[in-house]
């Protein structure tokens, strides 16, 4: 899954602008993927998707909401992404409860930590490989 990072440091405003705190800036994030969106000089709207496959890939999930009725509040995944995810959150579910137990009872070293650690990061890498994509959905 992706992961959104932080926004960082608007560009394109003034000092006057940036210091008056008025100016409302949304996060640079790709609307389809989540990833960060490099950013862009000149002039222009700023760019919703991070590149044209994300933006075509978005125009075909509205255009399969349309086509099945979709409301904004839903999300239609393929059973294939569902059980992935399904699957790769139970996972980290286990592995944040075997992290509790292991670390949470007795006295334990910093190689109990540290193994521990190493069970829950894999568990989150796992889960941040899958790619979600859905079938249809607005935006
Ligand atoms: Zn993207």
């Amino acid at each position: 899954m992706a992961h959104r990072g932080t926004a960082g440091e608007p560009r394109g405003l003034s000092q006057a602008q940036y210091d008056s705190g008025t100016v409302t800036i949304s996060a640079p994030f790709c609307a389809w993927c989540g990833e960060a969106i490099p950013r862009r000089s000149g002039p222009g709207r700023p760019a919703r998707y991070c590149r044209r496959s994300h933006r075509q890939r978005a125009f075909e999930a509205r255009r399969e909401a349309e086509r099945r009725g979709i409301s904004p509040d839903e999300v239609l995944l393929s059973r294939f992404a569902w059980d992935r995810l399904r699957d790769a959150l139970y996972r980290l579910e286990a592995a944040a409860q075997d992290v509790a137990l292991d670390v949470g009872s007795g006295r334990p070293t910093k190689a109990d930590y540290a193994e521990a650690l190493g069970h829950l990061t894999g568990a989150v890498r796992e889960l941040q490989e899958i790619a979600v994509e859905p079938t249809a959905m607005t935006d």
